[in-house]
């Protein structure tokens, strides 16, 4: 069990230095006792206190790493049960089944679906994370000759999924430099998962068959100096995974149990009969609180959704999502185009961008930003008013970009005309447009075709 704030605040240097960035030792204290902050932010911790210090300190769920450079994946690390408590930071990894069993074919298509099924939005490429490489072959070499191929293929981290210590051993020969998550230990190969794990340097899966055995093989772990793991409880039903999910974490964060402080793995390949399926578990997982979930496919009718439930679970609720400011050439825009302006919530930036797109007339969008608020909401707060606007566009040189020197604003925001109109010269003209952007596309037509 972690200490209390005052348990810890007794060890600190009690100087009030601020080096922390917090006013005082005391709150240092209270923030390392939430799970706020790390230690390391104190330079002047004695040894002595960082080592009674170290349980307190450590996050009530380990973030652990698989793979390597630009494509590590991270995953456990949270700090809260719920979202808008303050936020989940390392979103749920989505790993691509691949067997040893898969045919040459299969196994070049699921590669080739896991390269292809790449989205671009709100300037974050949304993609898969994970392979899980299982050994169904029963053949050491077979496996081996699998978990080579992946990894000569992709950059991706690998899941060595057997519970055969020979297969894993095989698997890991052909790993290369990166990070590996060795799919898993239970009470009957424990001795020799260890092992490996240690050996390699690989995070563990611990398989239970239910949270107490998880935790018999979690305290088990432990003794054996393994500490990057990771947890599947063993259910394989949608409401026995809720029920697991949400028991480790409230165990993790709430009763701040150390043996259940680590993220989760939820192959819910394993747990339905059609893609469909799988997509509705992996739904469940991404919301409630699966570290990674493992797919038999990458169907991008089904990944795709996932992909944006896991971006909107996992971005800061108390950020709005925002787009660059600056000038958007759409539909191939020259100097002859008008220009549309708009705030930089990212909601607004994507509609907006995508009526003028629909109306296929070549316009350049201005996007001026407002700290991620909407037009009316950052008119209101003073971010989207006429003077700001023209002065962000003239320093992003709109005289230069554009000889037409027509302009478009929200018909909402028609107040902010007058501004506008003296802080870009006499010599642009400010149109009102429509005041809903499905009216963008008419408006455009009618004015400039
Ligand atoms: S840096 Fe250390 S000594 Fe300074 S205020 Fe923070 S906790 Fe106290």
């Amino acid at each position: 069990m972690g200490l209390t704030g005052i348990q810890i605040f007794k060890l600190l240097p009690k100087t009030n230095c601020r080096e922390c960035g917090v006013p005082t030792c005391l709150a240092f204290a209270m923030n390392l006792a939430a799970g706020k902050a790390e230690l390391s932010a104190c330079p002047y911790v004695s040894d002595e206190a960082k080592a009674a210090l170290s349980e307190a300190s450590a996050p009530p769920i380990r973030p652990v790493e698989i793979g390597a450079g630009d494509s590590m994946f991270r995953t456990g690390g949270e700090l809260v049960m719920f979202r808008h408590e303050k936020t989940f930071f390392n979103p749920t990894g989505l790993a691509l089944k691949i067997s040893d069993t898969d045919s040459p074919e299969e196994v070049d298509q699921k590669l080739k679906c896991f390269a292809d099924n790449q989205y671009e939005r709100v300037g974050l490429n949304l993609k898969g994370d994970l392979f899980a490489l299982k050994a169904e072959s029963g053949k050491a070499e077979t496996y081996a000759a699998l978990v080579k191929k992946v990894r000569d293929a992709s950059d991706a981290g690998l899941i060595l999924w057997s519970d055969n210590p020979d297969m894993i051993q095989a698997g890991l020969a052909e790993r290369g430099g990166s990070k590996v998550l060795i799919y898993g230990a239970n009470s009957d190969n424990k001795d020799a998962m260890f092992s490996l794990a240690k050996e390699h340097g690989a995070v563990l899966a611990l398989v239970g068959n239910g949270l107490d055995e998880l935790k018999e093989l979690s305290e088990a772990a432990t003794k054996a100096e393994l500490k990057d793991l990771i947890f599947d409880s063993g259910a394989r039903t949608a409401g026995d995974q809720l029920r697991d999910q949400t028991a480790i974490r409230r165990l993790a964060l709430q009763a701040k149990d150390r043996a259940f402080g680590f993220a989760t793995i939820v192959p819910v390949c394993d747990m339905a009969e059609t893609p469909a399926k799988e997509a509705v578990l992996a739904a469940a997982g991404i919301a409630k609180y699966a570290g990674i979930v493992i797919l038999s496919e990458f169907q991008g009718q089904y990944l795709f959704p996932l992909l944006l439930e896991r971006l909107n679970i996992y971005t800061d609720p108390q950020r709005p999502m925002k787009t660059d400011e600056g000038f958007y050439a759409l539909n191939d825009a020259d100097e002859n185009s008008p220009v549309i302006v708009t705030s930089n919530f990212s909601l607004t930036y994507f509609i907006v961008s995508g009526e003028i797109e629909n109306s296929r007339i070549p316009c350049w969008l201005f996007v001026k930003d407002t700290d991620g608020l909407s037009v009316l909401t950052a008119w209101a707060a003073g971010k989207f008013v006429g003077d700001a606007i023209g002065d962000a566009m003239k320093k992003k040189g709109c005289n230069d970009k554009v000889a037409n020197k027509k302009i478009v604003i929200p018909g909402l925001a028609a107040i902010i005309s007058g501004d506008l109109e003296e802080e870009l010269g006499s010599d642009w003209e400010v149109m009102i447009g429509p005041r809903e952007a499905s009216f963008i596309p008419a408006f455009l037509k009618q004015n400039f075709a």
